[in-house]
C-alpha cells in the first residue's frame, strides 16, 4: 500500500488537496477491494486539481493507461467503476475546512498581498498543516457523500492508427485528424492557419 510519503514524493509538495485526494483512494481500495488487477478499475475525476496526483498513485488509475477520465466540472467529485462488472462508487468530497481565526485571515490577506515575511508564512504553513493533519485523521463520514451502485462503464481506451499533417509533417492519431482543403491536418496546423 502506498503511503502519504510516497504520494507527496509524486506531486512534489504536501498540501490539504493532496490529503483529500490520498482518503479518496485508501477508501476506494477498501471498498472496492484492491488495487487494479484483473478486473480493472477506472477512475472518473471531475477537477484536475492536486487531488488527482493521489488518485493515481494509490489507486493505479492514471492518466497514461487510459483508465483515468478527466471531466473539467471543476467539482470534487471521484468515481471510480470496476470493468468488466461496472460495480462503482461515486465520492463526492464534502469536507468542511474550519473557520479560520482572525488573526489567521489577516496574514492569508498579507500572504496574497505578496507579503513573505517570517510571521506570515509561519501562519500559512501551520494553516496548512493543521488542515492537511485534520484530513488524514478524519472519519470517512465527515469526508465523503458516498453513493455506491451499478455505474455506465466509459468506452475502453482504443489503439488508433495515426496519420501524417500535412503542414508540421508529425503523427496525429485518427480521431484527431482533421480535414483541411482536403488534406489532413493536426488540429494545432489546423487552429493556427485559421
Ligand atoms: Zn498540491
Ligand atoms: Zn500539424
Amino acid at each position: 500500500m502506498k503511503t502519504f510519503e510516497d504520494v507527496a514524493d509524486f506531486h512534489g509538495h504536501v498540501c490539504p488537496g493532496l490529503a483529500i485526494g490520498y482518503r479518496v483512494s485508501l477508501f476506494v481500495l477498501r471498498e472496492l477491494g484492491g488495487r487494479a488487477s484483473d478486473e480493472e478499475l477506472v477512475a472518473i475525476v471531475e477537477n484536475n486539481s492536486c487531488a488527482v496526483d493521489a488518485v493515481q498513485v494509490v489507486t493505479g488509475c492514471t492518466f497514461g493507461k487510459g483508465n483515468l477520465i478527466f471531466r473539467d466540472y471543476g467539482k470534487q467529485v471521484f468515481t471510480f467503476i470496476k470493468r468488466p462488472s461496472g460495480e462503482g462508487i461515486r465520492i463526492s468530497v464534502d469536507w468542511k475546512s474550519p473557520e479560520e481565526t482572525d488573526e489567521e485571515k489577516r496574514m492569508w490577506d498579507q500572504y496574497r498581498r505578496g507579503d513573505r515575511s517570517e510571521e506570515v508564512l509561519k501562519t500559512v504553513h501551520n494553516r496548512k498543516a493543521k488542515k492537511i493533519n485534520m484530513i488524514l485523521s478524519a472519519p470517512d463520514e465527515e469526508l465523503f457523500k458516498v453513493m455506491r451502485g451499478g455505474m455506465d462503464l466509459p468506452e475502453e481506451a482504443k489503439i488508433y492508427p495515426s496519420f501524417r499533417c500535412a503542414v508540421c509533417d508529425e503523427k496525429v492519431m485518427e480521431p484527431r485528424a482533421r480535414v483541411k482543403g482536403g488534406k489532413i491536418v493536426c488540429i494545432p496546423c489546423l487552429e493556427r492557419n485559421g
